[in-house]
């Protein structure tokens, strides 16, 4: 079981570690780590421990 961490985390944009982490639980029952930085905005999701695409969060939520 792999376990989500801040340590080390840097926004893949911009390098920046002003990178604040929410976890959210979807609606299929698994949860994902919402990922947002400050520095940039860039936004993005992890999920099993792997990045995901904002569209494809988007995707699972509306089903
Ligand atoms: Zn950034």
């Amino acid at each position: 079981m792999r376990k989500a961490t801040a340590e080390g985390l840097v926004c893949a944009e911009c390098r920046s570690e002003s990178v604040i982490q929410i976890e959210m639980k979807l609606p299929d029952g698994t949860e994902a780590i919402f990922n947002s930085c400050h520095v940039c905005e860039a936004r993005w999701w992890n999920r099993g421990g792997e990045s995901v695409a904002v569209d494809g969060i988007i995707d699972l939520v509306s089903e």
